[in-house]
């Protein structure tokens, strides 16, 4: 029987401030069998896909992003926070619940001939993931599609997704 991945994400109320729910993979991924379907299982839907990198969202968008690229065979590359990365950079600013954040990649890394399958941990309004895919695009790469392990469904960020054009998968869902 196949493991219940699910069980093995841990809730913690009240953080990063009361009222929260924080749904935290670090015990997901503290467990051998559990960290390696996680990969296995997100890289399995993309496999003969034509995925020629694999993006990541810092941080816990890295942990698994890597373990999905090198089981397709893909490239990976980093999305940083800003001033993270040494070379020449692309920015693109996201709103938070308070205040804005930006996100970089090398303005090198992709561009048209590339296929880029997005990663992270999880989504939640889909702010996050909506800036990564629209700064990646002006690269010129195809994005597609965008990978998580856990889909906060109620904020509808999947939604926002499909209505650029991008395909979301989850490996599971909390209200
Ligand atoms: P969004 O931009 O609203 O979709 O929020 C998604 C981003 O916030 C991702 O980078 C997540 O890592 C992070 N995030 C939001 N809520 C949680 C949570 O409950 N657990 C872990 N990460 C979270």
């Amino acid at each position: 029987m196949s493991l219940d991945l699910k069980s093995l994400v841990r809730t913690i109320p009240d953080y990063p401030k009361k009222g929260i729910l924080f749904r935290d993979i670090t015990t997901l991924i503290e467990h051998p069998q559990g960290f390696r379907e996680s990969v296995e299982r997100i890289a399995a839907l993309y496999a003969g896909q034509g995925i020629t990198h694999v993006a990541g969202i810092e941080a816990r968008g890295f942990i698994f992003g890597a373990g999905v690229a090198i089981a397709l065979g893909a490239g990976f590359v980093p999305i940083r926070k800003k001033g993270k990365l040494p070379g020449e950079t692309i920015g693109q600013n996201y709103a938070l619940e308070y205040g804005v954040d930006t996100i970089e990649i090398h303005a090198d890394v992709v561009g048209p001939a590339h296929n880029v399958l997005l990663v992270d941990d999880l989504i939640a309004t889909g702010g996050t993931a909506l800036a990564a895919v629209g700064l990646l695009r002006r690269t010129g790469a195809a994005v597609a599609h965008a990978a998580f392990v856990i889909d906060l469904v109620e904020l509808g960020g999947a939604a926002r997704l499909a209505a650029e054009d991008v395909a979301v998968s989850a490996l599971m869902e909390f209200e």
